[in-house]
C-alpha cells in the first residue's frame, strides 16, 4: 500500500524545509510506503531549487515543476494525474494542513466505511471579519443553488482512495473548482473538524479580491441559477407591466389625462436597460467559460520533473 501526498507550492521557500521535516517525521512512522509529490506552481523564489535538493537526498520526494504560475487548482490536478499511491492526500505546504492528522485519517479509511476523509475547520479565528462574512454567505448561497454539496469551512486538505482520484481525473474541465468537483462526484466522505492553524512561515497567496473572484467562478462553474435569473426578471417585469397598463387605462377612463410625466418614463427605461445589461453580463460570463472550455487547452504545462514518465501536460 502506498500513500501519495500532493503538495502545491507557490513561492514557499520559507516553509518547504519545515514541511518536509514534519511530513517525513509523520509518514516514516506509517506502515505504508509514501511519496511526497510537490508541484511547483511557477514559483519565482528558490522553491524549485529546494525541491531538487530534497529530491537528491530522499527518494520519497517527487516534484513536478510548471512552466509558469497556473494556480492551485491546476497544481492539484497535475498532482492527481501523477500520483501513484493507492491513497492520495492533498495538503498545503504551509503546515496549515497538519501531516500529523494523516495517520488518523488513514485509520478512518481502513474501516472501509468511507472513501475519503475531508477536513473542515471549527473556527475562522485569525481571519479578517469581512473575509469570514463573505465566506459564510458564499457557502450558504452555493449550497442553495448548485448540485454540489459544499461544506462551510471545508479545506482542500483531504485523503482519498484511488477510485475517487480516478473520478476526479474524469472531470477534465478547464475551469476547475475543486470544492465543487469533490462535492459533485459524491462518494462517502467523513468530515474531520480541526482547529485552524496559522501558516508556519511565509505569506498567504490569496488576497481578498482573488478569493472573491474564485468564489464567483465557483458559482458559475457549478450552478445555472444565475442564468435562470434572466427568465425570472422577464416574467416579473411582464406581470408588473400588465398591472401598470391596467392602471393607466383605468386612470384614463376615470380622469381623462393619458400623458404621464417625463421623469417616470425615464425611470422605467433606465431600470429595464439596467436589468437587461445585468442579464447580458451574466450570459457573457457563462459564454466566456464555454469559450475557454471549447478551446481544450491543457490545464497545466510542466517543464521538468523527476517522476518517471511524468505527465507534463
Ligand atoms: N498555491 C499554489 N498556487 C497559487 C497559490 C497558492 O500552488 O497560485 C499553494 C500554496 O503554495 C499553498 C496552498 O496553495 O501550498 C495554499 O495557499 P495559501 O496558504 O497561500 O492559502 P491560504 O491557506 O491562505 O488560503
Ligand atoms: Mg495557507
Amino acid at each position: 500500500m502506498k500513500l501519495t501526498a500532493i503538495v502545491p507550492c507557490y513561492n514557499e521557500q520559507e516553509v518547504l524545509p519545515l514541511f518536509y521535516e514534519e511530513a517525513t517525521r509523520v509518514f516514516s512512522g506509517l506502515e505504508a510506503d509514501y511519496e511526497l509529490l510537490f508541484v511547483n506552481d511557477g514559483s519565482s523564489d528558490r522553491t524549485l531549487a529546494i525541491l531538487k535538493e530534497l529530491a537528491e537526498k530522499d527518494d520519497h520526494v517527487k516534484y513536478l515543476s510548471f512552466s509558469r504560475n497556473f494556480g492551485k487548482e491546476a497544481a492539484m490536478y497535475a498532482g492527481f494525474r501523477n500520483a501513484s499511491g493507492d491513497y492520495v492526500a492533498v495538503m498545503d505546504a504551509d503546515l496549515q494542513d497538519p501531516p500529523a492528522l494523516i495517520p488518523q485519517m488513514l485509520e478512518i479509511l481502513a474501516t472501509g466505511e468511507y472513501d475519503s476523509v475531508a477536513t473542515c475547520r471549527t473556527t475562522r479565528e485569525g481571519e479578517p471579519p469581512i473575509r469570514s462574512w463573505f465566506a459564510r454567505k458564499f457557502y450558504r448561497l452555493i449550497n442553495k443553488i448548485s448540485d454540489a454539496d459544499i461544506r462551510d469551512g471545508a479545506r482542500d486538505f483531504r485523503l482519498m482512495k484511488r477510485q475517487m482520484v480516478e473520478a476526479i481525473l474524469g472531470m477534465t474541465e478547464y475551469n476547475r473548482f475543486s470544492k465543487g468537483i469533490m462535492g459533485w462526484i459524491g462518494f462517502r466522505t467523513y468530515w474531520l473538524p480541526y482547529e485552524n492553524v496559522e501558516r508556519a512561515a511565509g505569506e498567504t497567496k490569496w488576497s481578498f479580491w482573488k478569493l472573491f473572484k474564485y468564489a464567483l467562478d465557483g458559482i458559475i462553474n457549478f450552478s445555472q441559477v444565475p442564468l435562470n435569473m434572466a427568465s425570472w426578471f422577464g416574467i416579473v417585469m411582464t406581470v408588473v407591466s400588465f398591472i401598470f397598463i391596467i392602471f393607466i387605462v383605468v386612470r384614463r377612463l376615470i380622469f381623462g389625462d393619458p400623458v404621464a410625466g417625463w421623469a417616470s418614463t425615464m425611470c422605467v427605461i433606465i431600470f429595464i436597460g439596467g436589468i437587461q445589461l445585468f442579464c447580458m453580463g451574466i450570459i457573457g460570463r457563462y459564454l466566456a467559460k464555454t469559450y475557454l472550455e471549447t478551446k481544450k487547452r491543457p490545464i497545466y504545462i510542466a517543464s521538468e520533473s523527476n517522476i518517471e514518465e511524468a505527465k507534463l501536460l
